[in-house]
């Protein structure tokens, strides 16, 4: 099989992309990119620093003044922040709203293009997100969109929530997701959708277990038969 391949993962909230992704990434022991978390990020720093998240020029300026890194711990990826490892505190629905907001502006799809093309530079590398295999990597070995109706994706995303002690109610999710999904696929650039030549697989009625082996078939299929 050939070796160091890009995998690219799109798709939205909840349809199992981390999981997925993660997984994927320890099987073939690949770089896991999560690079929504790199949005996240930004969008805390914007918090912290009380921007006004509408105004360009703050943005830019925020922009300009935040360095986002990347660390590899053991297949798990931490994202530093001017070198503060911010952890779960990127995970709220807030910062979740707010990174979906500012993802709209150029300014800051650009801050962060060039992190996650070098990221991905040496290949070997499953990223995840929104635009990777539309943007990001065109030239993927591999893309993937993962789907999975709103209802079920409301309710994992519950059930991680819940997992780490976070008690949100259901509808209130689904609510927030339905919002982020409009403004993902519909802002004008690098908006939510299977790239060009992307497998889509609805995850709804399927294990995570099942969408592994779908998304690894695909893989060494197409691996093998670009030797
Ligand atoms: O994947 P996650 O839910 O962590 O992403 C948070 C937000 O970051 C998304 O709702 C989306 O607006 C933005 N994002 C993006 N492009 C990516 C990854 C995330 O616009 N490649």
């Amino acid at each position: 099989m050939k070796k160091n391949l890009i995998i690219t993962i799109d798709g939205p909230a909840g349809a199992g992309k981390s999981t997925v992704s993660k997984q994927l990434a320890r099987e073939l022991g690949y770089t896991y990119l999560d690079t929504g978390a790199l949005y996240r990020a930004l969008a805390y720093q914007a918090i912290r620093a009380k921007i006004n998240i509408n105004d360009q020029t703050q943005l830019a300026d925020l922009c300009s003044r935040t360095k986002v890194t990347l660390a590899n711990n053991n297949g798990k990826m931490k994202v530093y922040v001017n070198g503060e490892d911010v952890g779960d505190r990127i995970r709220t629905e807030e910062v979740s709203r707010t990174a979906s907001a500012i993802s709209t502006f150029p300014v800051v799809r650009e801050a962060l293009l060039q992190l996650q093309r070098d990221a991905g530079a040496a290949g070997g590398i499953v990223a995840e997100g929104r635009d990777m295999g539309s943007v990001v990597f065109p030239q993927a070995d591999c893309k993937f969109y993962l789907d999975a109706n709103v209802e079920e994706r409301a309710r994992r995303r519950k059930d991680e929530l819940s997992g780490r002690g976070v008690a949100v109610e259901y509808q209130e999710i689904q609510k927030g997701m339905v919002e982020r999904d409009k403004q993902d696929s519909e802002r004008e650039i690098a908006p939510l959708k299977a790239a060009d030549g992307a497998i889509i697989i609805d995850s709804t009625a399927l294990t995570i277990e099942e969408v592994v082996e779908s998304v690894m078939r695909q893989i060494k299929s197409a691996a093998t038969a670009n030797i």
